[in-house]
């Protein structure tokens, strides 16, 4: 392990010191970025949106305990390539080419981490044949950085996916490690998406409630209520899948969730 990476947040255990979503972003920048070349670990085509080829991106500023992202989330020292905003493309077009989709994503652990890349990247997406991107986030540095969502608006093919990680502070910070003050910034990265007139929906783990309970769904519903009725009214909820990293990473936070016979 380098010097770099010896106080480096990775996995949750109980009695972990909440850290600053933002400055967790700015280090992994750090191992996952050089200039405006970033890290994945792979290309590939999913059946999910109907087909559409997927960049994995590496690195998170969050460390969420039901996270589905392999260890390039918890160790992204060592795992992915660098690819410059051409070289992604390349690769996001070879897949989807040879899978015959007309729809990218970017995925994987967070991919606004990096921000000349995927700008980068995306100026490439829009002047292509390829129709639409998805891009899949937690929304911090959307929250933290307004020019993030102004900069996502110019383009007309991109549309962000949102993904809410908790209902309150407090269930923020036990379920991602970040700080209590933090759980705002992906709500304001909503309000930036929207001042900006971005193309974007909002998602939440809200239809399980052994990661989201009634009370917490009903407060996240009623904050996205009070920027926009609309948000809430189309909030994409979803259930955790117990993926190997995923059951091992609540173990490690010493969480235990009953599982339907068949889905472990
Ligand atoms: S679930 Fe998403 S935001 Fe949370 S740690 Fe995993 S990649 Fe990051």
């Amino acid at each position: 392990m380098s010097a770099l990476c010896e106080d480096y947040q990775r996995y949750l255990e109980p009695g972990f010191i909440p850290f600053d979503p933002v400055e967790l972003a700015r280090r992994t920048e750090e191992i996952v970025c050089r200039g405006d070349r970033r890290k994945y670990t792979k290309f590939y085509c999913t059946g999910v949106y109907g087909g559409i080829a997927t960049g994995f991106a590496c690195g998170c500023c969050l460390r969420c305990i039901f996270c589905w992202v392999n260890w390039s989330r918890d160790f992204p020292e060592k795992y992915g390539s660098f690819r410059s905003p051409a070289e992604a493309f390349y690769q996001l077009s070879r897949v989807a080419r040879k899978a015959r989709v007309s729809q990218l994503r970017i995925s994987g652990a967070e991919p606004t981490l990096g921000k000349a890349h995927l700008l980068g990247l995306l100026e490439k997406v829009e002047s292509s044949p390829f129709r639409l991107l998805i891009l899949e986030t937690n929304g911090i540095l959307i929250g933290a950085d307004p020019d993030y969502a102004r900069q996502l608006a110019r383009f007309k093919k991109v549309h962000t996916r949102v993904s809410l990680k908790a209902g309150t502070p407090e269930a923020f910070t036990s379920k991602t490690g970040g700080r209590p003050e933090s759980f705002e910034l992906p709500f304001r990265g909503i309000v930036n998406l929207l001042k900006a007139g971005a193309s974007f929906h909002v998602a939440a783990m809200t239809a399980d409630p052994r990661i989201v309970t009634k009370q917490e769904r009903q407060k996240l519903l009623e904050r996205l209520s009070l920027i926009q009725p609309a948000l809430a009214d189309n909030l994409e909820e979803e259930v955790v899948a117990p993926y190997p990293t995923t059951l091992k990473r609540l173990q490690h936070a010493g969480v235990k969730l009953k599982w339907d016979k068949g889905r472990r």
